[in-house]
C-alpha cells in the first residue's frame, strides 16, 4: 500500500466495488450502466492520460456504420448473420449514444454519409452488391440504406458518382467526450487521471490492482484500454494508429457529410467550415502498429494527396494541425467482450467505430460483472 496516505487510502482506495481501467467511450459507458445497477456502489475509472489517451478524443466524429465497399469485403470473411449483427449493434449504439448524452450536447448532424471510389472497377463492385445488401440490412433500418449519389461535391479523380446512405452523421468529439466525463462526475463516479496500471492479480474473492501510484483492490476489475489491450493480456488485438489533419477556415466550403473511400481505410468530413482528413493506414500497416502518438511524412504526404487532387482539386487551403490516435483491430471485427478471470472482464477491441459502438459495449461490459 505504499504510495498513498492514510487519508487517500480511506477515502479512494478501499471498498472500491469496481474499477474500471480506461476512461474513453467503453469505459466511461460502462462506469454510467454500472451506477444505474448499482447506485451505491463505489465506481472508480483510471487512466495513464491526463485526458482520455486512445482514441476516444482523437477520432473523426463520423457516427457511421460501414460503407458498402467495407461490408462487401466483410462478407468475405463474416458470415451474413455475423455482418447483419455488426451493422445493427453501430446502428443501436449511435441511437444509444443520442439518447444518454443528447444530440444538442454532441454536436450530432444528420448530413449523410457517402462513399467516394478512386476507381470505376471498385465502384462497379459496389453497385453490384447494392441490391442485395440494402435487402441483407432492410431489418435493420426504417428504409432502404444505401442509395446512389451524384457527383455533387465535384470531386476530382475518382467516379462521378457516391454510394451513400442518409442514416449517417457526425458528431464534435470533443464535446461528446467533454459530456460523458461531466455525467460520470456528476454521477458521483471516481475519475482519476494520470494513473497507469502495471497489472493485476486476481486473488480469491478480489483483484489486486498495480498502478504507478502503489496498489489497493476492488471487487471487480473492467478493462477498457483497447489498443492497449495486449499489454495487459493476450487476446486477438492489436494497436492500429490512425492519423488524422484538419484545414484553417475555407471560405465558401459546400462539402457537408462523412465521406469514406477505400474500404473506409481513408475518410473526411466537414467540421464547420473546414475539412477534417484521415487514413492511408493501409499504406504502411506495419508501421502502424505503434502506440506511439506520432505522425508521419508517409502517411501524412498520402493524405495531402488525396485532399489536393480528390477532395479540394481547385481550391487553396492550409493545414491548421494534424494528429494522431491508437486503435484496436483484430482479425475479427467485432468487439472481444468477455471474463478473463473470476473477478476480470474486457470489453476491447473496438476498430474504427468505437464512436457507434462504443455505448453499447460499455454496457455489454457492466453486465458481464455481476
Ligand atoms: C484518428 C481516429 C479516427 C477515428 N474515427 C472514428 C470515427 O469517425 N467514428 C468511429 O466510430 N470511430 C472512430 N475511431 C475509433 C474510435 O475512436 C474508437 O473505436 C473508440 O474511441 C475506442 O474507445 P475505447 O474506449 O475502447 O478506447 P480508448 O478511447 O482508446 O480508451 C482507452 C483508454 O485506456 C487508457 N489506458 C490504456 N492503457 C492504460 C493503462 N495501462 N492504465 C491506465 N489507462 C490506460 C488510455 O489512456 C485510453 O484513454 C477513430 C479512431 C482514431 C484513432
Amino acid at each position: 500500500m505504499k504510495g498513498f496516505s492514510y487519508w487517500e487510502l480511506q477515502s479512494w482506495f478501499t471498498n472500491v466495488d469496481f474499477c474500471i481501467i480506461g476512461s474513453g467511450i467503453v469505459g466511461l459507458n460502462c462506469a454510467l450502466s454500472l451506477r444505474e445497477q448499482y447506485p451505491k456502489a463505489k465506481i472508480m475509472v483510471l487512466d495513464k492520460g491526463i485526458l482520455p489517451k486512445g482514441a476516444s478524443t482523437k477520432n473523426a466524429g463520423f457516427s457511421c456504420f460501414g460503407s458498402i465497399s467495407e461490408i462487401v469485403a466483410d462478407l468475405k470473411s463474416h458470415s451474413q448473420q455475423e455482418v447483419i449483427d455488426l451493422v445493427r449493434t453501430r446502428w443501436e449504439g449511435v441511437q444509444l449514444l443520442k439518447a444518454r448524452l443528447g444530440e444538442k450536447a454532441i454536436g450530432y448532424q444528420n448530413n449523410g454519409g457517402y462513399e467516394v471510389f478512386f476507381n470505376q472497377e471498385d465502384f462497379q463492385n459496389s453497385l453490384d452488391h447494392l441490391d442485395p445488401v440494402n435487402r441483407m440490412l432492410e431489418e435493420v433500418f426504417p428504409s432502404t440504406p444505401f442509395h446512389v449519389y451524384p457527383n455533387r461535391f465535384q470531386f476530382e479523380n475518382c467516379v462521378n458518382a457516391y454510394i451513400g446512405s442518409p442514416f449517417e452523421g457526425q458528431i464534435n468529439t470533443g464535446e461528446m467526450m467533454k459530456r460523458l466525463i461531466y455525467i460520470a462526475q456528476s454521477e458521483e463516479i471516481q475519475l482519476l487521471y494520470g494513473m497507469e496500471v502495471q497489472s493485476f492479480t486476481q486473488l480469491s474473492n478480489k483483484v489486486q490492482i498495480h498502478t504507478s501510484e502503489g496498489d489497493f483492490d476492488t471487487s471487480k476489475l473492467l478493462i477498457a484500454t483497447n489498443g492497449f489491450a495486449s499489454q495487459m493480456f493476450k487476446e486477438d488485438i492489436k494497436p492500429a494508429r490512425a492519423q488524422v489533419m484538419i484545414t484553417k477556415p475555407i471560405d465558401n466550403l459546400k462539402i457537408k457529410g462523412v465521406f469514406h473511400m477505400d474500404e473506409g481505410y481513408y475518410y473526411f468530413r466537414n467540421v464547420d467550415n473546414r475539412i477534417l482528413i484521415g487514413g492511408a493506414r493501409n499504406l504502411d500497416f506495419k508501421a502502424e502498429e505503434s502506440t506511439v502518438f506520432e505522425t508521419t511524412d508517409k502517411i501524412i504526404n498520402q493524405l495531402h494527396k488525396v485532399l489536393s487532387e480528390v477532395v479540394l482539386p481547385h481550391t487553396s487551403y492550409e493545414i491548421d494541425h494534424q494528429w494522431s490516435g491508437i486503435m484496436g483491430v483484430g482479425i475479427q471485427k467485432g468487439p472481444i467482450v468477455k471474463a478473463l478471470s473470476d473477478d476480470v472482464y474486457c470489453g476491447v477491441r473496438l476498430g474504427g467505430m468505437g464512436v457507434a459502438i462504443g455505448s453499447a459495449v460499455g454496457a455489454q461490459l457492466a453486465n458481464l460483472a455481476h
